[in-house]
């Protein structure tokens, strides 16, 4: 086919949400780097902000008017939101792509939406663009979404009181078993299936990009571009593909480095739950003492809001206040890459979101986990059974568990092994993006597959 002209636009579709804002500016980045224009279209409440913006100059954002106020995500449940989301956005979406053409000449040389932004596809169907899916989370949770969608939500639900039917493997994708499969956390059954089933079969996308290395999920790539039929494109790491952390919708506290330098190498948890989950304080006081009790140096990201009923750490008892600001540091939100790469960090204290776990993979840094919902927990299960780089901690949060985990990861042999583990894991994951390795091919074919689209 022929190959056309340089520098075509290629507009990206992100969620508004720090988890999948990163991997799509990162994206935009790598695609920047082989010559396309990148247009990010980002929703009126949720915006990045205009510092962060600076890290991506070149890049045109355009904003889509708010469709459905976020504020309705908490009333009809994460799962009827996206639907509605993705049924009120269509038309102003399609707006949106009309302007851009006039503005660019009709040079739009593909749309890549996130998967759960599924409107998008209208907008390029009628104006004859090709469109591109890009899944954020890990290659198996796009398999399980599939496998759910084929599923009845009644029979599941008797199904799983099976215990046999709940150690079942999945597709035989080891460890990957029934009982793994990411249904908690997202209400009712029935529109869950029903979503993924939008999400993965309803789709006319020419191909899936999927932030992840092939030596981390090669069966569940595999499953996935046999049972999809289109090609698949396994392109991370992206923040080493792209050598770039992100953009930040959070302010970042410095305050931590000082405190970080003056800690012995690897001797310190970091910990961090991510951009959304929350917890009560009974559960923050809890892990304080296990911390504390566990003698270990530890750096804590506690965003403000994240605590029940408190603004950000009124709630913690003076006395342990004191004792944490003798053995540990918290700030409000970290660059949370620069601080997984520092020689005093040992260990990271994580919920498992998928862009953590990436990022604790390639600094080869040990993981505990404490997944909060579905997906994550599939993260967790696969750093625990798969590539064992990190325990789970189950259960309720008390201050016992807390400083065993703590102590297992960073002073066991135990956590040795898993330490060395995640070197090896760290090493294969880099040279996957460098000349000759999976993503770096995989970039070289999908933008290969833009320009003769
Ligand atoms: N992050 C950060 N600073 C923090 C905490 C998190 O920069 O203090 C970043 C982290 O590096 C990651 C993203 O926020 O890229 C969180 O994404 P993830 O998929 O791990 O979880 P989510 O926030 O979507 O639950």
């Amino acid at each position: 086919m022929e190959k056309r002209a340089e520098k075509r636009r290629i507009v990206l579709v992100p969620v508004s949400a720090q988890g999948h804002v990163t991997p799509f500016m990162q994206l935009g980045k790598a695609l920047q780097l082989k010559g396309f224009s990148i247009t990010v279209v980002q929703s009126q409440s949720k915006q990045i902000s205009s510092s962060s913006s600076q890290h991506f100059p070149g890049f045109h954002f355009v904003t889509l008017p708010e469709s459905l106020p976020l504020s309705e995500a908490k009333r009809l449940g994460s799962v009827k939101f996206l639907m509605k989301l993705n049924e009120t956005s269509e038309a102003s979406f399609k707006d949106c792509i009309s302007q851009l053409l006039l503005q660019q000449g009709n040079d739009i040389a593909c749309i890549i939406y996130d998967k759960l932004m599924y409107f998008s596809e209208a907008a390029a169907k009628e104006f004859k663009i090709p469109s591109v899916i890009f899944s954020t989370t890990c290659a198996t949770n796009h398999v399980c979404c599939s496998v759910l969608s084929k599923l009845n939500a009644d029979k599941f639900l008797i199904d799983m009181e099976d215990p046999e039917m709940q150690e079942k493997v999945v597709e035989d994708l080891y460890p990957l078993r029934y009982k793994n499969l990411p249904t908690s956390g997202f209400g009712p059954l029935e529109p869950l299936f029903e979503s993924c089933k939008e999400i993965v079969y309803k789709r006319t996308a020419s191909a899936v990009i999927i932030n992840t290395a092939s030596c981390l999920e090669s069966s569940s790539l595999s499953w996935l571009q046999q049972e999809l039929n289109i090609p698949v494109y396994p392109l991370g790491p992206l923040h080493i593909t792209a050598s770039s952390p992100g953009p930040s919708l959070l302010e970042e506290d410095k305050s931590y480095i000082e405190w970080l330098n003056k800690q012995k190498p690897r001797s310190v948890i970091y910990i961090s739950l991510g951009s959304k989950a929350h917890m009560e304080a009974k559960e923050m006081l809890e892990m304080a003492w296990g911390l504390l009790n566990s003698n270990q140096p530890f750096l804590w990201v506690i965003r403000p809001g994240s605590i029940a009923g408190s603004e950000w750490i009124e709630s913690l008892p003076v006395e342990v206040s004191k004792m944490i600001s003798e053995r540990g540091c918290i700030v409000k939100w970290a660059p949370q890459i620069e601080v997984l790469g520092h020689h005093a960090v040992g260990g990271f204290w994580s919920h498992c979101g998928w862009n953590s776990t990436l990022e604790s993979i390639v600094e080869g840094v040990p993981m505990i986990c404490r997944p909060f919902q579905g997906e994550q927990k599939l993260n967790a299960m696969y750093v625990e059974s798969l590539w064992r780089i990190g325990i789970q901690l189950e259960g309720e949060v008390e201050r016992k568990g807390v400083e065993r985990a703590v102590k297992r990861l960073i002073l066991d042999e135990e956590g040795e092994g898993m330490r060395e583990r995640a070197l090896d894991l760290k090493e294969k994951v880099k040279a996957s993006v460098k000349s000759g390795g999976s993503s770096y091919d995989a970039l070289g074919e999908l933008v290969k597959f833009l320009n003769t689209e």
